[in-house]
């Protein structure tokens, strides 16, 4: 069931205006990794080989961050005690990248809130809000400035510490898929990990690429489009994991200072990018920074823009995007 609620969301992601299917159609997979649904669909060429080669580029990558997947460059970090670990080269560098947003944030976005991200449990089928005692124990793990890299071995400080690939995970991974596809010749593709949206190229027919936006009130219908092309467009909300307990809601981006989940006043935040990778984390950060912080981060960094969406349902944007909001 819950995949097939996923699965109409991604559908709602990405509008095929008319025109947009040319003489040969796209051709296009769906399947099940990183926890949602990933789907590849190619304009301008037709080849299953490159459909399935750029899909096992989001497997092998996904065996590789899993926190969960015995074995995986994450677990074993996270299971070894503060001893180094030597990982794969991908790893080190998204780790390395993971460290620099959480400088240009002041720690907003963090990676070692996986011992919080444990406690919450999201996923669980009877979740529960921890107790204050639970809380403060696992916020003591987090700081990352426990996490060194050196070349391609990760050493976490603090042995009880552990890190969690979550929120920019999926945002790598398809910037290497966009890098294979690229490689491969193809120029005109969607990538949709889970509504993380990469637009790459234009359309066959030389537009641009309709991006719908997901309300954030009404998780089963757009509240507006966006039009770009060569673009990551990545949306962080409180509606993609959460439990309610006596008629409050908690959801899955938590705040590293309290260890709570974000209460700040926004109900999602969309970033456009060129790379998928500060997309991802910099939704996530802005998304606990909050409205005015988030805003005046954006604001300060060259390519990228964002679009907030608050509670009260004002909708504001950095830069000049082309977004429509729906009547
Ligand atoms: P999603 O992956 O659902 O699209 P995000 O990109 O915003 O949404 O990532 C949320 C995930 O990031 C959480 O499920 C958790 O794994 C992780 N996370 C939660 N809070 C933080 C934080 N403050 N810093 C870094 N990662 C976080
Ligand atoms: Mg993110």
């Amino acid at each position: 069931m819950k995949r097939l609620y996923c699965f109409f969301l991604i559908c709602l992601t990405v509008l095929c205006l008319p025109g947009c299917a040319s003489m040969n159609p796209p051709i296009s997979r769906q399947d099940f990794l990183l926890d949602t649904i990933v789907s590849v669909t190619l304009y301008d060429t037709h080849s299953q080989d490159i459909l399935n080669g750029c899909m096992d580029v989001c497997r092998e990558l996904d065996a590789l961050f899993s926190p969960t997947k015995e074995g995986s460059d994450v677990y074993r970090i996270n299971h070894a005690g503060g001893r180094p670990v030597a990982v794969d080269a991908r790893t080190a560098e998204l780790i390395r990248k993971s460290l620099e947003v959480s400088q240009l944030t002041s720690g907003a976005f963090d990676i070692t809130i996986a011992p919080l991200v444990d406690l919450w449990d999201f996923k669980s089928q009877f979740p529960r809000v921890p107790s204050q005692h639970q809380i403060d124990e696992a916020l003591s793990l987090v700081d990352y400035r426990a996490v060194q890299v050196e070349g391609n071995t990760v050493t976490l400080t603090n042995p009880k510490a552990s890190i969690d690939l979550g929120g920019i995970a999926k945002g790598y991974i398809a910037d290497r898929m966009r890098d294979y596809l690229l490689e491969n010749g193809c120029q005109s593709a969607i990538l949709d990990l889970g509504g993380n949206v990469y637009a790459m190229g234009k359309r066959t027919d030389g537009n641009n690429w309709t991006i719908g936006i997901r309300s954030p009130f009404d998780t089963q219908s757009q509240i507006g489009t966006l039009t770009v092309s060569d673009r990551s467009v990545v949306t962080s909300g409180p509606y993609e994991r959460y439990f309610e307990v006596d008629g409050k809601r908690y959801h899955h981006i938590l705040d590293p200072d309290t260890g709570y989940p974000v209460e700040n006043g926004l109900a999602s935040v969309t970033i456009l990018s060129d790379q998928s990778t500060m997309g991802d984390a910099l939704s996530t950060a802005c998304f606990v920074l909050g409205p005015s912080e988030g805003e005046q981060l954006i604001q300060s960094l060259d390519q990228i823009d964002a679009l907030f969406i608050t509670d009260s349902r004002d909708i504001f944007s950095t830069g000049d995007l082309d977004f429509h909001k729906n009547s």
